[in-house]
């Protein structure tokens, strides 16, 4: 979605976005409440008044599945969890979170915050509805955005990934199993079945509509339900692949995944030297540079590039490697998830593996990669 968003503000130091899919819902919803329900519903006004009324309760839509969000959000920064952003497109609108839920307390919570307040603004609003019987404009619309405000806390909580409700599921799993990644798999599977079932049931409304067994505009909302559900399928699927393949490398361990055979670099090549018989030869972006048999620190090509070809002859590796720290360093039994964090938070492409102070192989951001796809070919 990035590139096309627009940031309309901040709320609760979230940035709000809109991308460019929501304006198209937009639109049409206050074309049909301006040609269809409004003045079926309230007749008698001019033309103008009902396409601002339309566009009112478009804008009112728009704040309702804002608020959603932010309910999820506000529960969420409560547990610290930082919110990248709030984006509205066409399928409805995503909090963006950057960490996973502490636990399944912390992830029922966060999931079941959004249609909370969607029930709790329906509620007011249908008061709001019966309050104002003598204005049928205010009727009308209060009466609207309740029904679409329950319709959004019950079609969130349909017990399908990544679907509210399909969250709460996996807090009920999370806590019951105590395997996040299978939670997360089984409840994405729900939300796969979920999304067939919805495509399905779309599908049915359109061919009805076609074969003129059931009412012509079923067709255009039965299209709509194919789309949510092809849409709920295709986030489903992809959810639960990430869990597979994060639940793959967390049991493994850096000794699983690491290069045994070590090119190591003596601190008293030059650097020319280096280049030629090393990075040339081998193809590798880095080295682990050692003497007497330990490591004392890393050399990759990032560092022979500053100092220009003609000192190459008289600049020892030495000069140039990145001095030993512990944050270049994994143990055999390191779970390959933590080296891998410990890499992107390093800005590291590749650390030691260090046993009993000896360099016993090396293991690599493209390495776990090409695991991750390896397994990723397999299912
Ligand atoms: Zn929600």
């Amino acid at each position: 979605m990035n590139g096309r968003d627009w940031q309309i503000g901040r709320i609760l130091g979230i940035p709000i976005k809109v991308h460019v899919s929501w304006f198209l819902v937009f639109g049409f919803v206050t074309w049909s409440l301006s040609t269809g329900y409004l003045p079926e519903t309230v007749p008698g006004l001019s033309i103008p008044r009902y396409w601002f009324m339309g566009g009112v309760a478009a804008l009112l839509l728009f704040g309702s599945v804002l608020l959603h969000e932010l309910g999820h959000s506000y529960v969420a920064l409560r547990y610290r969890i930082p919110i990248e952003q709030i984006t509205l497109f066409i399928f409805g609108g995503v909090a963006q979170m950057n960490r996973e839920p502490p636990g399944p307390r912390a992830e029922f919570l966060i999931a079941i915050a959004g249609p909370i307040v969607s029930f709790v603004l329906g509620g007011l609003l249908f008061g709001l509805a019966a309050a104002a019987h003598a204005k049928p404009g205010l009727v009308a619309l209060g009466s609207l955005l309740g029904f679409v405000n329950l319709n959004l806390g019950l079609f969130n909580l349909i017990p399908g990934f990544p679907l509210d409700g399909g969250r709460v599921l996996r807090a009920g799993l999370w806590a019951w199993s105590g395997d996040f990644y299978q939670a997360t798999r089984h409840a994405s599977v729900a939300g796969q079945g979920f999304g067939v079932l919805f495509a399905l049931f779309g599908a049915v409304l359109v061919i009805g509509a076609a074969l003129g067994s059931m009412p012509g505009p079923l067709a255009a909302n039965g299209g709509w339900i194919v789309l949510i559900g092809l849409f709920l399928f295709a986030v489903a699927r992809g959810s639960r692949r990430q869990a597979a393949l994060r639940a793959s490398l967390a049991k493994m361990v850096v000794g699983d995944l690491m290069v045994r055979d070590v090119v190591t670099v003596s601190p008293d090549l030059s650097v020319e030297e280096a280049v030629s018989q090393l990075f040339l030869r081998h193809g590798y972006g880095g080295f682990p540079v050692c003497e007497d048999g330990h490591v004392i620190g890393m050399v990759t090509i990032r560092d022979v590039q500053p100092p220009p070809q003609s000192l190459w002859p008289s600049r020892r590796v030495r000069d140039i490697m990145q001095p030993w720290s512990n944050a270049m360093e994994v143990t055999p039994d390191t779970p390959a998830i933590t080296a891998l964090e410990q890499m992107l938070r390093e800005g590291q492409s590749r650390l030691a593996v260090v046993q009993d102070g000896l360099l016993v192989g090396l293991v690599t951001r493209s390495g776990i990669s090409r695991f991750l796809q390896l397994r990723g070919l397999q299912r």
